[in-house]
């Protein structure tokens, strides 16, 4: 590629709502635009690299075995009817009706579609299958920002395993997560694997990927000395024991004005966070619902969705709680609560000579024996586990690392395939439901990750295996023998298989310099009249920002090697 030809819009600002650094380089280096929000174009060189990102994630798949399809992105709703998920997806499914007036959705995932296709096997013969698609994907995200990080309309590759038991998903399951290391190690994308909530894909064992990231959305805990790691959403923590003396007998006690917790604790006869219950009035689809967790620890909403399989939660207003209470925030309890569910934290089991609000403003019990006192529905791990905490496996105190995610396995079992009627005869002729796997990695999002992991204050730093070019040719002068050379040593790279463009654009050099940079090519060879009295180039590697004189002799087949060296990983 000639840069005089070539697209590529590069920015002095960033916009003004740009605060993630690939959000920020990846619009000033001319890779895409923001069409609306959450939808990007591709400019010539994004497009580049996301095709360099997709063609990494098809080879490691393909060496799984896997078949590459290509599946519609709108679906007919009732294939969402039937798996249950047309209510369970909620607002994040972009939905519309055709000018019949029958509904469809925009995919957001496709194990229904591919179920679809998958029910035309019939044999445990034909299994185990791998099938997959790169294919657009869409979520109506509230709030799309921070670049290609969060977005509403996005690339995902998204493959399916198919086995005949649970063994056979093990092994389709492992090999995943094996091909996603192989893939970040070669995308430049620091990853570690870590357990996750499940969420709307109702799976029973699940695998997210992460990348450490100020921009991320994810928090996840980290056991600094054994393997431990886990999504905020499902981690868990040792709890150091707490006496509580015998039972007593429950008490309702005066606290004028006091209405939180930390107010009870310097309360005289009031109690220690650690000994206090904090009752959360919330609407779980519509039923008004009473979660009790201990007076110190915080509610994750994610782990009460997944204990009690509730889709939209929220917590009730101040006039629907006096209305089931009868008593405002600060003042509430669950003892002797029966026309309301109430759901007990597991860390509150045992739990004896507790104070808690009595549904009477101004008035407290103490002596609450949990499971006496408390008529409880379901016992459930809802705390949120935080800094400090000590590692269930080893003791340690855990830590909260920020991060993007970047993949997501889940082990599905036979849950799809009984809806869409996936099923073979077995070995010994019965008729059995497969089993399924599902496996998403984002492209744009592992782009923007290698940005936030290789950047600096003058731009983007590619690795090499997803860079737009791997190797700018700067010409510095366009005098016809600087230009003959330029081009020489353009076309060589080029025959050496070198992913090359030069610089023939009539601009000062700083302003070319500052462009290379800018837009992050690994390789910059400058080629100047000194240089080539000498016999000599200059090669400057954008990673260390080392620049070194090589003879005119070697520089294609330095380049060559060193880029088929990074190439591999
Ligand atoms: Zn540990």
């Amino acid at each position: 590629m000639r840069w005089s030809q070539m697209f590529a819009p590069t920015l002095r600002d960033a916009p003004n709502d740009a605060v993630a650094p690939s959000h920020r380089l990846l619009v000033r280096g001319g890779f895409m635009r923001q069409l609306h929000a959450g939808h990007y174009s591709m400019l010539p060189l994004g497009w580049r690299v996301h095709q360099k990102v997709a063609a990494i994630v098809r080879e490691e798949i393909d060496g799984l075995g896997g078949q590459e399809f290509l599946l519609p992105t709108m679906h007919p709703a009732s294939i969402w009817k039937e798996s249950g998920r047309w209510d369970t997806m909620g607002e994040i499914m972009f939905r519309l009706e055709d000018r019949k007036g029958a509904e469809t959705a925009l995919g957001i995932t496709h194990e229904e579609i591919f179920a679809t296709v998958a029910a035309e096997l019939t044999s445990y013969k034909q299994l185990p299958q791998i099938w997959y698609h790169i294919q657009t994907k869409f979520r109506d995200e509230a709030r799309p920002k921070s670049g290609l990080l969060r977005v509403r309309e996005f690339h995902m590759k998204d493959s399916y395993s198919f086995d005949i038991d649970d063994a056979g998903l093990d092994k389709a399951f492992d090999a995943h997560d094996e091909a996603y290391r192989r893939i970040f190690q070669r995308l430049g994308v620091p990853a570690f694997g870590v357990q996750a909530s499940s969420g709307a894909m109702g799976g029973n064992s699940s695998i997210e990927f992460m990348t450490p990231s100020d921009a991320g959305e994810d928090d996840v805990i980290r056991c600094p000395k054994c393997d431990y790691s886990a999504n905020i959403e499902k981690a868990t923590s040792a709890l150091s024991a707490i006496d509580d003396g015998e039972p007593t007998a429950l008490e309702t006690f005066d606290t004028p004005g006091v209405r939180t917790i930390a107010a009870l604790e310097t309360f005289e006869g009031g109690a220690a966070a650690t000994h206090q219950l904090k009752t959360l009035v919330m609407v779980l689809d519509g039923t008004t619902t009473l979660v009790v967790v201990r007076g110190d620890h915080q509610l994750n909403t994610q782990k009460l969705a997944d204990a009690t399989g509730a889709i939209e939660i929220r917590p009730a207003e101040v006039e629907e709680t006096v209305a089931a209470l009868g008593a405002h925030p600060g003042s509430l309890g669950a003892v002797g609560v029966t026309d309301h569910p109430v759901i007990v934290d597991l860390a509150l089991e045992g739990r004896v000579n507790m104070t808690t609000g009595a549904n009477i403003d101004d008035k407290h019990h103490r002596g609450v024996s949990v499971e006496r006192d408390l008529t409880v529905a379901q016992w459930a791990d809802l705390r949120e586990v935080a800094a400090g905490e000590a590692c269930a496996n080893c003791g340690t105190e855990l830590t909260v690392v920020r991060c993007i995610e970047i993949g997501h396995i889940f082990k599905l079992g036979t849950k799809y395939a009984e809806t869409f009627g996936v099923r073979v005869s077995d070995a010994d002729g019965n008729v059995v439901p497969v089993v399924m796997g599902s496996y998403g990695i984002g492209i744009g999002r592992n782009m923007a990750a290698a940005v936030e992991a290789h950047h600096d204050d003058k731009g983007i730093v590619w690795p090499v295996s997803i860079a737009p070019y791997e190797v700018v040719v700067t010409v510095m002068r366009l005098d016809d023998e600087t230009l003959a050379a330029g081009n020489d040593i353009y076309v060589a790279l080029k025959d050496a298989g070198v992913d090359a463009l030069i610089d023939d654009r009539d601009a000062r050099a700083g302003v070319k310099f500052a462009d290379a940079e800018l837009i992050g090519f690994p390789f910059r060879i400058t080629v100047g009249p000194k240089g080539l009295a000498n016999g000599e180039v200059e090669v400057t590697d954008r990673a260390t920002g080392e620049t070194n004189a090589v003879p005119l002799t070697d520089v294609v087949g330095m380049l060559a090697e060193r880029c088929n060296e990074a190439r591999r990983g």
